[in-house]
């Protein structure tokens, strides 16, 4: 290995995007197995049960079988999913739904040493095209992050499904994927500083940056239009954005202090926030810890502030301010993701950000 680090991307396959994709399912299917076990969450599944079904038919590859029970990710659904779907010699995993189905899916087929193809029914995550699954317990505490050998081999990312969903699913998408640019560049250097350890390529990190601008250019226009049902040119931009880009060649990896500082909050009582929010609050008070431009900062915040995530500590939720110092503790903790900042970063330091965010985010109200 060099000293410099070996350079790293791991990609799904194939990705593709737009109105009514899904009905190609079973074509692709066919090319990589015989036996679709289908792996989901209730409500999801009852939205796209009939065009997965027909899809599959029409190809001439017909569901063995599918679990719809997912609510969590967790070691036993997983293990029992593979049971199941092994007893049924099911030769291709479809994971759909939320980032806990498809997490649950990619695990699956992971342990069954078969290919898995994801077709995500909303956009908060990006968890189609990553080669990890997130593992909680039954009451979401977090277990593990499983990396897996290899990323889906396609995404279907079918926009007259994910771009009619809720809009606060778009909108917690691109909270999650704000942190993107900020995270692998800080992720970046912070490899590039140490000795054999695997590097980002520029490649993927130039995909990442990227995404920050398609979210500056088209969030809040996309929120508009899903807001008003219309499938735009920047809502099919957006959605890239998410489910493309953000996270684009880094396999599961290359999080750092936005998403530690997550973490954090989420030990704190009153928390009412879904994770992609949370984390872009995190993303904000990492620009913080940056010493970024105030024009930077405030740019990103306002941003915030039209497409509807927080900027204000009063934004999370009722919470219990004594616990904040708590939550930049463990947002420190050195097995979290705070260790890939280039700096070293104390839980004062992470204090003082989230005040310092907070005053800011009273300031753009104003
Ligand atoms: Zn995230």
């Amino acid at each position: 290995m060099p000293d410099s680090g070996v350079r790293k991307v791991i990609l799904p396959a194939r990705y593709l995007q737009g109105p009514g994709v899904l009905s190609q399912l079973g074509a692709f299917v066919k090319q990589h197995g015989e036996r679709p076990f289908v792996v989901s969450g209730k409500t999801s599944f009852s939205k796209v049960k009939a065009r997965i079904q027909s899809s599959l038919l029409a190809a001439g590859v017909p569901m063995a079988g599918y679990d719809d029970s997912v609510v969590e990710c967790t070691r036993a659904k997983i293990d029992g999913i593979v049971a199941r779907a092994t007893s049924m010699d099911a030769d291709i995993i479809i994971g759909c739904g939320g980032g806990k189905a498809v997490d649950t899916s990619k695990a699956v087929a992971e342990k069954m040493h078969v290919p898995v193809i994801t077709a995500p029914t909303q956009c908060a995550t990006n968890a189609d095209g990553m080669a990890d699954a997130v593992i909680f317990t039954e009451d979401h505490k977090f277990i593990e992050d499983f990396y897996l050998s290899r990323a889906p081999i396609l995404v279907l990312v079918d926009t007259d499904i994910v771009g009619r969903a809720p809009t606060q699913y778009l909108v917690q998408g691109m909270g999650d994927a704000l942190a993107c640019a900020f995270e692998k560049s800080a992720y970046s250097i912070c490899q590039k500083s140490k000795k054999g350890v695997e590097q980002a390529t520029s490649a993927a990190l130039e995909v990442n940056l990227k995404c920050f601008s398609t979210l500056m250019a088209y969030g809040v226009q996309a929120k508009k239009d899903v807001d008003a049902g219309r499938l735009s040119e920047a809502v099919e931009a957006v959605v890239e954005a998410i489910k493309l880009q953000s996270g684009f060649g880094f396999g599961g990896g290359g999080c750092a202090a936005a998403h530690a500082i997550h973490n954090g909050f989420t030990v704190v009582p009153g928390i009412a926030r879904k994770h992609g929010e949370i984390v872009a609050f995190g993303t904000i008070v990492q620009m913080v810890l940056e010493k970024r431009p105030m024009g930077e900062i405030e740019r990103v915040m306002r941003w915030c502030v039209e497409v509807g995530l927080p900027t204000r500590l009063k934004d999370l939720g009722r919470l219990d301010s004594a616990y904040l110092m708590v939550a930049a503790e463990k947002a420190c903790d050195p097995n979290d993701t705070m260790s890939f900042m280039p700096f070293p970063v104390s839980p004062k330091m992470v204090y003082d950000a989230i005040q310092e965010t907070d005053r800011l985010g009273e300031s753009m109200h104003q």
